[in-house]
């Protein structure tokens, strides 16, 4: 085993900086320093349901970005000193219908998660990255492509991969009305994406505030989802409705936004939900969802960020200050992601 130093979760909302293991290289291994990993929302919801006895450890992060430092004899499509990325699987069967499809995210056995996840060799919970080097199979690292800056590219991996999926899917292109509810870390890179792939795009915002940002980022309108009358005017409008809220909430009122024969797509908050038939049937209206993406998606997702100059919005914190990052994330405090900069864990 090799060792790196990160930070672990030693409670609720509680990570303490230490030494973690990493495993020695597989043949098709890299390892990876990581120099910036996002602050994903799920990683907020990751460590408020973290307990202290838990039996399994927890070190969060899975969208970062970093320089390989070394590879295994197999590896030949990186080099030492490749910038790479990372998201959040880093392992599949790779021998069902889904992984054969390109589609290793639905994996039959289940996607290896980057953390939290189960080692489809030694059975050990994978640790993330919030770290300062990870581990990984050279198929689940993907080249970061010139011209994207690392901090505001990690955010990609995560964040920007698991909008690119809905709106890839449900070709959204040139005269495309979309909507993207919830202007967070998703949310924002959904805007850009959007606009660049043609799309007339709207904000569904609880947080009348940020109207300025979604032009910005290239929105047309802001609708606030606490006005009713805003939220009426806004009904059956919007072909693609990109749900990124982070909490649980009343499906309806975005429902009614959708035009007919549309989509929502259900992103942010994926617990059990409650759905009226008659707002599906009222304009054969279609409920969706996602998660991140398979290899080829991934990297398609980057070609296209980097040809249309999309990244995140960041703010960089040194990784001392990730209870600053989470506590700050938790109300709404963030435009639009928070990234680590590991190099303190030197
Ligand atoms: P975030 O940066 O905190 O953004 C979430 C946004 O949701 C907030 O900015 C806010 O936008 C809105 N919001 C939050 N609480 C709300 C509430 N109670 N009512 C209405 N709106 C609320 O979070 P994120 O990192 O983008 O993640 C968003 C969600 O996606 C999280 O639940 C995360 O776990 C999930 N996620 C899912 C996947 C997947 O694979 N499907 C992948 C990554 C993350 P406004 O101020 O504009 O209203």
């Amino acid at each position: 085993m090799r060792t790196t130093t990160g930070w672990r979760a030693t409670g609720p909302a509680e990570l303490r900086r230490t030494t973690l293991q990493r495993r020695d290289l597989r043949p098709d291994d890299i390892a990876v320093r990581v120099d910036h990993c996002g602050v994903c929302h799920t990683d907020l919801h990751a460590l408020r349901g973290y307990d202290r006895h838990a039996k399994t450890p927890l070190v969060p992060g899975h969208e970062f970005t970093g320089v390989v430092t070394e590879t295994g004899p197999q590896v030949t499509a990186f080099s030492v000193g490749d910038p790479v990325a990372v998201g959040n699987i880093v392992d599949s069967c790779g021998a069902c219908a889904m992984c054969e499809a390109g589609q290793e995210n639905f994996c039959h056995s289940f996607p290896t998660l980057t953390y939290g996840g189960t080692d489809r060799q030694d059975g050990s919970t994978t640790l993330g990255g919030y770290c300062r080097e990870y581990v990984v199979r050279d198929a689940f690292a993907y080249p970061l492509p010139p011209g994207l800056d690392p901090a505001a590219a990690a955010p990609l991996l995560c964040a920007g991969v698991t909008v690119w999926e809905p709106l890839r899917s449900l070709g959204v292109g040139p005269g495309s009305r979309v909507a993207v509810a919830g202007l967070g870390g998703l949310g924002h890179l959904a805007v850009k994406m959007a606009v660049a792939l043609g799309a007339t795009t709207t904000v569904i915002s609880r947080t009348p505030g940020k109207r300025e940002d979604a032009q910005r980022l290239g929105a047309h309108d802001l609708v606030v989802s606490t006005d009713t009358r805003q939220m009426d005017a806004a009904r059956d409008t919007f072909d693609v409705v990109v749900d990124t809220v982070s909490a649980s909430h009343d499906l309806a009122p975005y429902l009614r936004t959708v035009a007919m024969d549309g989509t929502l797509s259900l992103l942010g908050y994926l617990g059990p939900v409650t759905v009226e038939a008659m707002d599906l049937l009222v304009g054969r209206k279609r409920l969706s969802s996602s998660g991140s993406a398979g290899r080829p998606a991934t990297a398609g997702m980057l070609r296209f960020c980097a040809d249309n100059g999309i990244a995140a919005d960041v703010e960089v914190l040194p990784s001392s200050q990730v209870h600053t990052a989470l506590e700050r994330l938790g109300r709404n405090d963030v435009r639009y992601r928070f990234v680590l900069d590991l190099s303190d864990l030197e």
